[in-house]
């Protein structure tokens, strides 16, 4: 079956300590219980309400993240059973997060977005506003979320050079905060890569990448 070799191709290819999250946006149920029975366990999705579709009719030992932008009046639908939430760009959104992870009694591990990318449309934290959030005392209190990491998107470009520039700044980001000792922080994981850039983010220290249509084939955009 090709989405398994697929799967199994790339994640051969990567260091044995980064993680491949499939991303199986905008494909059916089937493709993803097709995926699942060959050993996939890990879907990333982009959208709440597909999202909550696919996790009703799936197998429920499968780990979901969330990787796109997240309102706040959604998070109470995915915090019953939410494994990671990669795109936390707001402490807004991180109080959100805690209150409804309080709700159902239990610590949701999220990421905090950090925009790299040179376009303006990309979601994201600056540098600065991560720190600052990090540093936060509001961020102290929340006793339901635990920061793991960061997560960031390079340019859509084919210069690779440019790519890699940018992965390499929000690694020595990554390091930077080391020092950020807090009950609620335990920044492990740097979620960076994409079916085009996923080679250069490895080699760059990613801990997890997010593939779709390397794994999937290209997207039906109209589903
Ligand atoms: C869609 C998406 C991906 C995967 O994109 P591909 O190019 O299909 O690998 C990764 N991360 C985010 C945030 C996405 O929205």
């Amino acid at each position: 079956m090709t989405i398994s070799n697929n799967f199994n191709h790339i994640k051969d290819s990567l260091p044995a300590d980064c993680r491949l999250i499939a991303v199986s946006k905008t494909h059916p149920v089937e493709v993803l219980q097709e995926a699942y029975d060959s050993g996939i366990k890990v879907f990333g999705e982009n959208k709440v309400q597909e999202l909550l579709t696919k996790y009703d009719k799936l197998p429920h030992d499968i780990e979901w993240h969330l990787i796109g932008h997240l309102q706040r009046n959604k998070v109470k639908y995915i915090a019953p059973f939410i494994s990671l939430i990669h795109s936390v760009d707001s402490l807004a959104l991180l109080k959100e997060i805690d209150k409804e992870a309080a709700k159902n009694n239990r610590v949701i591990p999220v990421l905090l977005q950090i925009h790299i990318a040179e376009e303006e449309t990309k979601f994201g934290l600056s540098f600065d506003e991560a720190t600052a959030l990090l540093h936060s005392e509001e961020l102290k209190s929340l006793q339901h979320i635990l920061i793991k990491g960061l997560m960031g998107m390079a340019t859509n470009t084919t210069d690779e050079v440019h790519i890699k520039m940018e992965f390499r700044k929000l690694k020595q980001f990554f390091d930077s905060l080391k020092g950020v000792t807090l009950p609620n922080v335990k920044l492990e994981e740097l979620s960076m890569g994409m079916s085009s850039d996923y080679k250069v983010a490895a080699e760059e220290g990613s801990t997890m990448v997010r593939i779709g249509s390397a794994i999937f084939g290209q997207r039906n955009y109209t589903i």
